[in-house]
């Protein structure tokens, strides 16, 4: 192919390119082809979602974590993280007021935190099944082994987030210490899908040492993996890791990698994240217009959302549920989709 505006158009209809063209989307767009990506992702996903944009309540249990990853703010040597846990009662109370503000799915993530054993996850994932049935319970609490990953299921999980951060084994090398490893990270994600979970994998734009054919990678092996869902959002420096000097990911990377996500996968459901929404006032509703149709507002209490630090500057630290709750409904109107009631599974 010789030129991007193919190149898009043949993504649309057949969902994928060789790895070279998928570079060239990669690299740079004119102000006229980054139109017609956003376009044709739209168009692609109102055919399968319509105007819906799906709410998750996201739940930021512990910010304790075992793992010392070089970019995250609450990586085990940052001394400076405040450290909580909350408890059982205050996770399904959370869960709750969610609940009533309209979510049909509560995401529990947090840290590796070795308090939270399985028989304790799995208590928060039944109960709150037995007091809302008609809600998915997310798990984003990491690699574990299949046994705790099917323990979890059989307690009623419906879903689980892993980004894979990098399918590269180098690149994954200079973004985390030797103990973990991408081998590790594939492991979880396909025992995952094997249990039957609906699986989110992802990765963050711009972290250092990442190159084009790093993200082609990336496309690929999403590709293959073929998951449900797909987390990405710009790498953000935090004050208290090795990475605090270095550069964020950019508003039109994130962008263009969710346009092409979008025509690569039509049904998958794509979130415009919060690190989106931190590097521009109205990053999350660009994301939607690019061909995200997931938000994922914060249920945690207000008194401990300014610790779940995983990068600086992190929006909407000081409201309220029901607050975060009416600005999105706000955002997401005013261009144009819609926010729904649903539990929003993969059509
Ligand atoms: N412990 C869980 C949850 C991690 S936090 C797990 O391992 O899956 C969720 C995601 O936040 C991470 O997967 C990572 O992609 C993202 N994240 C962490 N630090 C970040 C930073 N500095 N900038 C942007 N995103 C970050």
């Amino acid at each position: 192919m010789t030129n991007n505006r193919e190149r898009i158009l043949q993504l649309k209809k057949d969902g994928t390119l060789p790895a070279a063209d998928l570079r060239a989307l990669v690299c740079e767009l004119t102000a006229d082809e980054e139109e017609l990506l956003y376009a044709s992702a739209r168009e692609v996903r109102e055919a399968v979602y319509g105007k819906a944009v799906y709410l998750r309540g996201l739940i930021e249990f512990t910010n304790w974590c075992r793992n010392d990853c070089y970019y995250c703010g609450i990586r085990r040597s940052n001394r400076c993280a405040d450290r909580y846990r909350l408890t059982e009662e205050q996770i399904l109370d959370c869960a709750d007021r969610g609940y009533r503000l309209g979510f049909r799915t509560i995401v529990l993530q947090g840290g590796e935190d070795p308090f939270f054993t399985d028989g304790k996850i799995c208590r928060l994932v039944s109960g709150i099944k037995e007091l809302h049935p008609d809600c998915a319970v997310t798990l984003s609490i990491g690699e574990k082994s299949r046994e705790s990953y099917q323990a979890y299921f059989d307690a009623g999980a419906d879903r689980y987030l892993l980004r894979h951060e990098t399918s590269n084994p180098a690149h994954y090398r200079m973004l985390h210490p030797v103990e973990l490893t991408i081998e590790n990270r594939k492991r979880c994600l396909r025992d995952l899908k094997e249990i039957g979970y609906q699986v989110g994998c992802g990765i963050m734009l711009g972290t250092p040492g990442q190159t084009a054919d790093h993200i082609v990678e990336d496309l690929l092996y999403m590709k293959e993996l073929g998951p449900h869902m797909i987390g990405i959002g710009p790498f953000i420096p935090h004050k208290d890791t090795p990475f605090r000097d270095e550069e964020p990911g950019t508003l039109e990377q994130t962008l263009h990698l969710l346009g092409i996500l979008r025509l690569m996968h039509p049904h998958v459901l794509l979130p415009a994240t919060t690190a989106l929404g931190t590097i521009h006032p109205t990053g999350r509703e660009l994301g939607i217009l690019a061909g995200a149709n997931v938000v994922m507002p914060n249920l945690s209490p207000a008194g401990v959302r300014d610790k779940y630090m995983l990068y600086d500057g992190k929006i909407c630290t000081g409201d309220e549920a029901a607050e975060c709750r009416r600005c999105m409904e706000a955002r997401i109107s005013r261009v144009g989709y819609e926010v729904v009631v649903s539990r929003g599974d993969y059509a």
